[in-house]
């Protein structure tokens, strides 16, 4: 590079959608659950499963404690260390707050498939279906514009498919994708 020049970085304007959460506001009811899975479910609102649900409340009802969590995007490897949360004075289980889907734990999972879930904002509404359904506002919508660098997006098929690779190895998907299309 000549000295002196100062490659650009391409910039784009993202929205980055944001959901507030006021966990002193949420009252367990596990609508958003409800919603969240109906929403997604194969056609669209025919089952309600929230084990399907891309967020799901940890509820403490003695404590009078209920945290909702979104899922975040899943993650091939364990993390090197884990989390350890004490509210009130009590200690959660490891893990239990975080947001991915990871080869450690089945949340965040589909019960049949194993495939990873993850949030997307209920892509296509004008607001996410989980806020609306909260009755009690402890989750909140907002939207702002970034800048931020041009990159290329990974795609929900890629991560999909990296989690069946984990799952059941890369030869064997091979194979099957093989079978699969000479059956077509
Ligand atoms: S719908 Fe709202 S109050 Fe009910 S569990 Fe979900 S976040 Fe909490
Ligand atoms: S924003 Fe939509 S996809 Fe995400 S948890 Fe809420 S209802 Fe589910």
């Amino acid at each position: 590079m000549e000295a002196g020049v100062v490659s650009e970085v391409k910039t784009k304007k993202k929205v980055v959608k944001v959901i507030k959460i006021d966990a002193d506001k949420c009252n367990g009811c596990r609508a958003c659950e409800a919603i969240c899975s109906a929403y997604h479910s194969e056609p669209k609102y025919s089952i309600v499963n929230p084990a399907r649900a891309r967020i799901r409340v940890v509820r403490d009802p003695l404590r009078d404690i209920y945290v909702p969590i979104h899922a975040g995007p899943y993650t091939a490897a364990e993390c090197m260390g884990r989390e350890k949360f004490v509210i009130d004075g009590k200690e959660y289980e490891e893990c239990v707050f975080c947001r991915s889907a990871c080869p450690s734990r089945d949340v965040f999972k589909d019960p049949d498939s194993g495939l990873p879930l993850k949030c997307d904002m209920c892509e296509g509404e004008d607001e996410p279906l989980c806020v609306k359904w909260c009755m009690v506002d402890a989750l909140t919508y907002e939207e702002r514009e970034e800048e931020v660098p041009e990159e290329e997006p990974v795609e929900e098929l890629e991560e999909g498919l990296a989690a069946l690779a984990d799952k059941f190895g890369l030869d064997k998907i091979l194979d099957a994708v093989a079978r699969m299309s000479l059956k077509e």
